[in-house]
Order: C-alpha cells, then structure tokens, then sequence
C-alpha cells in the first residue's frame, strides 16, 4: 500500500535544529523555509531538534514561539519533540547520556585534553580582553567567534610539571572541567557546499582547539551538533552560513568517530538595512513582531532585504 504521507518515502533526511533562547527573525524563516522545501523536494524526512542545552538562557516560551512561527510560515516537520519519531528524544536538553558516550570515544581515542583556563586566563594569553570576554561566553550556542586557544592546556594529558593533570575521576566524566579537541594544526579542511560551493579552512588558522564539553557540565554545541546529526540520520545539513567555520570543526569530529558527514547547503545571512547581521535581540523584527503587523509568510519570503555573500 502506498503511504499516505507524501513526504517521508526517499532516503533524504534534513532537519531544524532551532536554539530557543529568543524569537526568530527573518535569517531565520529564510533558512529553516530552504530547509523544508528541500526535504520536500527531495520527497524526505524533516526532523525538528530543539536545540535547549543552555540552561541559562534556553525558555519554553522561546521554543513555544519558535514552533508557531515556522507553522505560521508553512514549515512542517514529521519527527520531532511534539511529534516523536524513531531517533528521538528531541530535546537536546534530554539526550545528554548520548553526548557522554561521545565524549568518552573521543577522549579514549586521545583527541581531547583537559583545559584548566579560566576566562580571564585565555583573555590575559590572547591579549583582547574585551574581545575575548564577549567571545568565550558561551560554546553551547554556536561559537562561530569562539577565540583561538593559545595552547595553555594542549599537553595537560601528558601531564606537564608545571600543570596539574586531570585526576582519575576526571578521566572518567567531563564535568568540573573543560575539555578541548586537539585540532591537527595547518591542516586544509574542505567540503563542497551544496549552496556556496567550495570551501577551505585552515585548522589552527582559522579555528583552534575548540571546547566539546563545558565545566558546567555541558556539552558543547560541536559535539551535541555531530551526536545528534548521526545519530539521527541527518543525510543534509542546511543552516546559516554564518557556521561554515563549524562545519569545519565538526568534520574534524565525524573523521575522529570515524563516522560519514551528511552534505552540507549554508544559507546566505540576512543582514538588515544597515548592513548588520539580524539578531535574536532585535525583538522588532521577529517573525512574532511581523505577522502582529500584518507582515504575510510571502512578504518575509519574498522581501528584498540586503545579503551578505
Ligand atoms: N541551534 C543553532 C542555532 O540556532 C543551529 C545549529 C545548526 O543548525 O547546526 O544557531
């Protein structure tokens, strides 16, 4: 018989991967839309992951809103935390138990070492520090700016004299301190992208030792990004181009899980009339803001606004 549900027939497995710390806005719409359509148009899956792993700054409102929106706007998704599905939880909030595992093939397989900087240590080693300290908030939201690691900790493992190594315990679990991934300095990472074609970084260069599992107990958004994507059979990524730098991270990751890497296609970033990048903080242009106005699905698909390349 055949499926009644259009939709979910060919191998093709796409997703939204929303963090609900604050309303969306027009970059957003635009990318989750191409998101949809090219699931549809490749007769595939959609999965909706809510991306909540930040305790401080992840509401229910947020991901409340953000699923309203994009229903506003005709995107549909068929697996998902208001839907479930075969690889759920979808909440990343709940899916920490998977993250470990990760964590601990990493560490065991020698990619990772145990990083005692604070802040204001990186700040001092980087000399920015007002750059550094806007910088290094938060590696649970995508840290596309995250500061390159001057290398401080990078031999903590083989237990350097001067700096004390990680403990037994520690070994064992990630939480009380920060671990990085040990990027192989100079290497090309390229991949073709589906939207913006070639693209090359250089590891060291253009992003250093980057954090996979925070202090606080939290993985950070690279690894919870790769667990996630594989485990859910995620075969195309589509997101903001404002991450190609992390796709490089996180090829880094699938070579050392010796796992494939879906295809990658990163939207254009909508800038707004100045120039800028929208951000979840300009309330006045969210989706929410817009369609109160009587702003239509097609007006936000549609309008002219400037891009970035
Ligand atoms: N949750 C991320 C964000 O909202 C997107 C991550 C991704 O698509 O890989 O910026």
């Amino acid at each position: 018989m055949a499926s009644t549900i259009p939709f979910e027939s060919s191998g093709y497995r796409g997703r939204l991967a929303p963090s609900p710390t604050g309303f969306l806005h027009v970059g957003h719409a635009r990318t989750f839309w191409t998101a949809w359509q090219r699931a549809r148009n490749a007769g595939g899956t959609l999965v909706m992951r809510m991306e909540d792993l930040d305790p401080d700054r992840s509401r229910s409102e947020y991901a409340d809103a953000t699923y309203e929106d994009l229903r506003w706007l005709g995107v549909r998704w068929q697996e998902g935390p208001d839907k479930g599905g075969p690889f759920g939880p979808y909440l990343q909030s709940k899916r920490r138990n998977l993250y470990l595992e990760v964590w601990r093939k990493l560490h065991q397989r020698g990619f990772l070492f145990a990083c005692r900087c604070s802040r204001k240590d990186l700040q001092f080693a980087l000399g920015a520090p007002h750059e550094a300290s806007s910088q290094s908030v938060s590696t649970v939201e995508p840290p596309e700016d995250e500061p390159l690691y001057p290398g401080t900790c990078r031999q903590s493992l083989n237990y350097t004299p001067q700096l004390p190594g990680p403990t037994r315990q520690e070994m064992e679990l990630p939480d009380g301190l920060n671990w990085r991934f040990r990027v192989p300095d100079g290497e090309v990472i390229e991949f073709e992208d589906g939207n913006l074609g070639r693209q090359r970084f250089v590891a060291g260069e253009d992003f250093g030792d980057f954090v996979v599992w925070r202090r606080d107990g939290t993985p950070s958004y690279q690894l919870a990004c790769v667990t996630d994507d594989s485990m859910m059979h995620i075969t195309e990524v589509v997101r903001g181009a404002d991450l190609l730098k992390s796709t490089a991270r996180q090829i880094l990751l699938y070579r050392a899980l010796g796992i494939p890497t879906p295809k990658w296609f990163h939207c254009r970033i909508v800038l707004d009339q100045y120039g800028r990048r929208l951000a979840k903080r300009n309330a006045a242009l969210s989706l929410g803001a817009l369609r109160q106005r009587g702003v239509t699905p097609m007006n936000i698909l549609a309008a002219d606004l400037p891009r970035s390349a």
